[in-house]
């Protein structure tokens, strides 16, 4: 088949609720892509963060496969041999009582959201069905409706109605605005992403998580830490709330925590907090299934043994100090910490971020824009100085052609 042909396939049998780059991948490893015509790609995208670990790492797949064969799913009707030693392996690792394993990331912000409103009811006194979570301006959690009730963006919510109630809505990176949507006495917690990826690679300001952290504090609020895409080495440190000392009374976690294996997602918090959920209360078939448990110990073992996120924060800084100096007025801005990074593109003669894509893809480098003017770069973290340099230069000149 034709390329051509496989994305028509997609077109006439799939629901058309993506609109992918024009580009059909076949196989991958490590930090690249080959299509059906056996054309290789950097990938500039990782799966939205979720190959962090780079495509098909083969510990990762070791793992899988090993578990595979022995035994899948178990459900959470009965114990098995592997949860457990899962269990005991992501709370050290992250520093947390308790983990609730999920599968992907708009299921475990799901979870965090109904902790939160348990914890309000149990532990902090709000009268039953009151609760209010404050959210912020830009956000991206996910795509159930109670996730987009959430959302501003009318392309997320859009037709969905009516939308789940108890939520607040502040401007992100605003302290004041947080300052008095907490004097609400019914709020109960603040969700919000350490920087904003799907809004375009929004960095707050320095010290914005910490004043936050310290305003919940104050007024007895949970601070949610919505990772799923920062989280796990992708900014330079473990987590990004890491960069200010700040650890989330409820950290959710998602796409790398299995490496792009398979959907795997976790909310952490301590027994305070985790333990208002009682059997019976909360669940899911899959989540925290005997290969999903076995992937992520691979995975995060992997983030952990091949120092990812200090290779991201020093090949970020190269990253964002190349692409700064390239004289070009199709660049507005670079933004971005480790290597999660933004480059803001100017239109010209109708020219915008997507035709860069294009662009870039011709050249071997895949990249996808997040609204119509932002291109985010995020190669996986397995990547080294030469081959970032090497995607740097394909970057540069495609830019330079739209000059
Ligand atoms: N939260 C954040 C910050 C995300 O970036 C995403 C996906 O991009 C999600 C949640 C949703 O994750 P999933 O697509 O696995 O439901």
């Amino acid at each position: 088949m034709t390329a051509q042909e496989f994305m028509d396939r997609e077109a006439r049998y799939g629901a058309h609720n993506y609109h992918p780059l024009p580009v059909v991948l076949q196989r991958g490893e490590g930090i690249y892509v080959w299509d059906t015509d056996g054309k290789r790609y950097f990938d500039f995208l990782s799966a939205y963060s979720a190959v962090n670990q780079g495509h098909c790492h083969p510990k990762i797949v070791k793992a899988m496969t090993d578990q595979a064969q022995k035994l899948a799913l178990t459900s959470r009707a009965f114990y098995n041999d592997v949860l457990g030693e899962w269990e005991e392996f992501v709370t050290r690792y992250f520093g947390y009582d308790k983990v609730l394993p999920m599968n992907t990331g708009a299921e475990a912000d799901e979870t965090a959201l109904k902790l939160c409103r348990k914890w309000a009811y149990m532990r902090k006194g709000v009268a039953d069905g009151k609760a209010k979570i404050i959210v912020c301006d830009g956000n991206f959690h996910g795509r159930t409706i109670t996730i987009v009730s959430l959302s501003n963006d009318p392309e997320s919510y859009g037709g969905y109605g009516p939308f789940t109630p108890g939520f607040i809505r502040i401007p992100y990176n605003d302290i004041p605005a947080l300052e008095k949507a907490l004097e609400d006495p019914e709020v109960a917690g603040f969700l919000l992403e350490p920087i904003q990826g799907e809004a375009g690679v929004f960095v707050p300001d320095e010290g914005y998580l910490k004043k936050a952290y310290d305003l919940c504090k104050a007024k007895n609020v949970l601070f949610i830490a919505d990772e799923v895409q920062t989280g796990i080495a992708r900014t330079g440190k473990l987590l990004a709330c890491d960069h200010e000392g700040v650890r989330p009374d409820i950290l959710v976690l998602g796409k790398a925590m299995s490496g792009g294996m398979m959907p795997v997602s976790c909310v952490l918090a301590d027994d305070e907090i985790m333990l208002c959920i009682k059997p019976g209360e909360h669940g899911s078939t899959y989540g925290g299934n005997p290969i999903a448990a076995k992937v992520s110990i691979a995975a995060l073992e992997v983030v952990r043994d091949e120092k990812l996120a200090e290779n991201a924060e020093k090949l970020g800084q190269v990253f964002r100090e190349r692409i700064c100096n390239i004289h070009s007025d199709r660049i507005e801005l670079v933004r971005g910490k480790g290597l999660l990074n933004a480059v803001v593109i100017k239109p010209k003669n109708g020219k915008t971020a997507w035709d860069v894509c294009l662009k870039l893809r011709d050249k071997g480098l895949l990249a996808k824009p997040t609204h119509q003017h932002i291109i985010r770069f995020a190669p996986p973290l397995v990547i080294n100085e030469m081959e970032l340099l090497e995607a740097i230069d394909i970057i540069e000149n495609t830019i330079a052609e739209f000059d």
